[in-house]
């Protein structure tokens, strides 16, 4: 099998189906066989066969398939995958020594909060913590020792959109890495690499995977020493995607395209019908004239996503009667898959913030995170509209 990356030139639609999923030469099975073994047949001792795998934590010819894959949709020479987006994330911090520092979105995944909170403090790695919107802000704040930059964008759950392009010179001036995380856009509506950025990190959990029934992580990047670097954490630490995993997440990636784009559409559709709702009292999603990333977010994206968030009016108790009456809607945390899902991130996905933190980032207990899927856009409405009409009779 060779998985030499696909022709930059070719669009995303295409690369989602075909990068790094030549068919097998051996067979010439179309689809990407899945290669179970943990070991392979040497020729003589250190003698490997063509492609070069020796024992499955150091390489795997499914993983090495959808890791050319990875790295062809951000538009990167290197992809390398993860049990999860988690232990993607790990792998870059990895490169950090005890003494560096890290500047860090202050809207981030609570698990990546966590680890740069708790984990990375053992190991005398110091994280600051800080609203992007404003990038002098961002170059304020730079240390001598900074090594790395932290960013989402959109981010959750505020849907806060933060200049890629100008963070990234503030990275470049000081000499350190610029990583975005990429999960909530996916390489179809946002490249951060061609925006400047050394380093892109996946949940494909989420959108990659996109049906819900896969854990994994993914890093790209277009450095030669850091790809070498990441790959040698990768075979030394270990948190390695079983290649069931990765032809699960090849599989899902090949309806990558379509998928975004009817997630777009409908959460178009639902954030402008919200915007109207009398019970509503905000909307956050980049798509609306209203928020205040607009601007930037059509220059950065080619779409402002399916995530969204919006301020229902009468407190907990009716926040909890609207996910209770949601039929359509699945009242989970996570986002991505073909499924809507809807949550209240102040006492799930944001549950381990302080409540004073949470407060900081407006996250109150009217705010509902919807993640939309694919089902039809009128079902949907008329699944919220029956979750409203239960916040209003819980809040009588
Ligand atoms: C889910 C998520 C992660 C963590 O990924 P896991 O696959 O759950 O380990 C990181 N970043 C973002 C934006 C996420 O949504």
């Amino acid at each position: 099998m060779s998985h030499a990356n696909s022709p930059r030139e070719w669009a995303i639609d295409t690369l989602c189906i075909h990068a790094g999923q030549e068919p097998d030469p051996i067979h010439g099975a179309v689809m990407t066989p899945i290669v179970l073994s943990s070991t392979f047949a040497q020729d003589g001792p250190a003698m490997l066969k063509g492609p070069g795998f020796d024992y499955s934590r150091a390489g795997n010819p499914t993983r090495a398939a959808l890791e050319a894959c990875f790295a062809s949709l951000e538009g990167g020479k290197h992809g390398v995958a993860f049990g999860s987006g988690c232990a993607a994330t790990m792998a870059i911090l990895l490169m950090l020594k005890s003494g560096d520092h890290v500047l860090v979105g202050d809207d981030v995944y609570g698990g990546t909060f966590r680890i740069f909170d708790k984990v990375m403090k053992q190991f005398g790695i110091e994280a600051t913590f800080l609203d992007m919107s404003d990038a002098t802000k961002v170059r304020a704040a730079v240390r001598p020792n900074t090594r790395l930059v932290w960013m989402e964008t959109p981010s959750n759950p505020m849907l806060k959109i933060f200049d890629i392009a100008a963070i990234a010179e503030v990275a470049k001036s000081a000499s350190a890495w610029l990583a975005v995380d990429n999960t909530f856009a996916t390489p179809v509506l946002q490249r951060p690499l061609q925006l400047g950025a050394t380093i892109v990190v996946h949940s494909t959990t989420k959108y990659l995977n996109g049906h819900s029934d896969v854990v994994g992580g993914a890093v790209v990047t277009d450095d030669d020493a850091i790809a070498e670097k990441l790959h040698f954490i990768q075979k030394s630490a270990g948190a390695v995607p079983s290649p069931f995993d990765c032809y699960m997440v090849l599989r899902g990636l090949k309806t990558l395209g379509v998928r975004m784009r009817q997630h777009v559409q409908s959460a178009r559709g639902i954030a402008e019908w919200l915007a109207s709702h009398a019970q509503v009292a905000r909307v956050h999603y980049p798509g609306l004239a209203s928020h205040p990333g607009h601007a930037l977010a059509s220059r950065q994206m080619k779409g402002p996503g399916g995530m969204i968030s919006f301020e229902l009016r009468g407190g907990i108790d009716a926040s909890r009667a609207f996910l209770a009456a949601l039929r359509v809607f699945v009242c989970a945390e996570s986002l991505g898959g073909v499924e809507s899902l809807a949550e209240l991130p102040a006492v799930m996905t944001h549950a381990s913030l302080t409540a004073e933190a949470r407060r900081a980032l407006g996250i109150g207990d009217g705010l509902i995170r919807l993640s939309v899927g694919l089902e039809d856009l009128n079902d949907l409405r008329g699944d919220l509209e029956a979750g409203f009409g239960a916040a209003l009779r819980a809040a009588r």
